[in-house]
């Protein structure tokens, strides 16, 4: 079956808010194996969400909007609907009385505009709304569902899982399963290219690569009539990609490469200090989103200045003069004096030119070295990272805990 989705609010099209209800919709309906080909938002005007009415249902079964439920005049959505298919709008005592029941709740007293929530088109089924006043409902005649839902994400979410989901089921044709895994160390283009044979001649399960923040993932999707015959699916693709990617898959699911470098650390119980410069705490920081890291974070110092490399990590006058700051030398003195001082087995520095200013032709923006050193080992690493600061020192950090990572494993 084809479903649509129709976000109401004028909101949404000047930029106010972000449609976070069209993502969640999206991606609960693929999951439930319903095909979406179509997504529309429609400001606060009856004439032209009528039209949209008129236009989706010419091409979906089941329409879904979102918003304009609520009690002011802008909220517009169920009134329009009724009017377009020609329904009534019918008091619904029992809606009503959870209504004045949610407001003496919350200690608010009801308003008369609120009265027209409680109002529904001639023989639709009511959605209850749990955690505000705006019950959604569902016309479902002649083939054509059409499902009215609120527009706050904090109603909507759990009135589609309790009540929409579970009405739809009888239309499901079947159940849409996907594995994601992380990739990071390498680009999405080459990432894309080794799994080049293997992505092309799949249909079922599909294999799409989504680069995103200095990662890349691969979702595997299988379409199946049941889950677990479409796990069964995905399995052996699972194993091939993994196969060709080897290192660099680095986790699946809802993760990160913090967190996975966060759980590493503290099973093989090694010790960790960072010495920043270009990256300025982003490394410490986002080493220190993993909870629990303070069994193996010790410390992190942001060394801007050279005295302060010199002062804090003993890093060599000499060195400085002779190489730069920017310099693979410097970098690893900078990561051996950190995890000497800090008394870690691993130290992990970070040096360079994250501009816009700065730059020279000989030392370019972008230029960076990390320090890594492990038990008496240092290594270093050069890196030309494009784009902005940001951009920059954002890459730097995903590169030197993806380095942590693969050396310790
Ligand atoms: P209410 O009873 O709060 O008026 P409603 O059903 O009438 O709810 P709207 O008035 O359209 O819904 O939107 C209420 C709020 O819900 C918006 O201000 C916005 O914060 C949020 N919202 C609406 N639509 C979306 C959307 N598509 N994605 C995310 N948030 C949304
Ligand atoms: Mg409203």
């Amino acid at each position: 079956m084809k479903v649509e989705i129709l976000c109401v609010g004028t909101e949404l099209l000047l930029g106010d808010i972000l449609n976070t209800n069209a993502q969640f919709l999206s991606k609960e309906f693929s999951s439930m194996g319903f095909s979406m080909y179509h997504q529309t938002v429609v400001g606060d005007n009856v004439e032209r969400l009528k039209k949209e009415f008129e236009l989706a249902l010419g091409r979906a079964d089941i329409i879904v909007t979102t918003g304009g439920l609520g009690p002011t005049k802008d909220d517009l959505t169920k009134e329009t609907a009724a009017e377009f298919f020609n329904k009534k709008l019918i008091f619904d005592k029992n809606s009503y009385d959870k209504i004045v029941d949610y407001f003496n709740r919350v200690g608010r007293t009801i308003s008369e505009n609120n009265k027209k929530q409680a109002y529904f088109p001639e023989g639709c089924t009511i959605l209850k709304n749990d955690h505000g006043t705006a019950p959604g409902c569902i016309i479902d005649e002649n083939g054509k569902i059409v499902i009215l839902l609120p527009g706050p994400p904090r109603e909507i979410v759990p009135m589609f899982k309790n009540y929409v989901a579970p009405y739809l089921k009888k239309y499901q044709e079947g159940t849409i399963i996907s594995k994601v895994l992380r990739v990071s160390g390498v680009g999405e283009g080459r990432a894309a290219e080794m799994l080049e044979g293997l992505i092309d001649n799949q249909t079922n399960p599909t294999i799409a690569p989504y680069a995103k923040d200095n990662e890349v993932t691969f979702r595997i999707t299988a379409k199946a009539e049941s889950e677990g015959r479409a796990e069964k699916l995905i399995e052996p693709i699972e194993k091939k990609v993994r196969e060709i990617l080897k290192d660099s898959v680095y986790g699946e699911g809802d993760t990160s490469l913090e967190n996975v470098l966060g759980a590493m650390l503290i099973d093989k119980k090694l010790t960790i200090a960072t010495a920043e410069s270009c990256t300025g705490g982003l490394l410490a920081g986002k080493l220190i989103n993993y909870p629990g890291i303070s069994e193996v974070f010790m410390e992190g110092a942001v060394t801007y200045t050279n005295e302060a490399k010199i002062k804090r990590l003993g890093v060599k006058k000499e060195t400085l003069d002779k190489h730069g700051a920017v310099s693979s030398e410097t970098a690893a003195e900078m990561a051996e004096g950190i995890a000497k001082t800090a008394g870690t087995d691993i130290g992990i520095a970070t040096t360079g030119i994250a501009g816009p200013g700065g730059g020279t032709e000989e030392k370019p923006v972008g230029l960076v070295y990390v320090g890594l050193y492990i038990k008496g080992k240092v290594m270093t690493r050069k890196l030309n990272v494009p784009g902005d600061r940001q951009r920059v020192r954002n890459t730097v950090v995903n590169n030197a805990i993806d380095w942590i990572r693969r050396s310790i494993m």
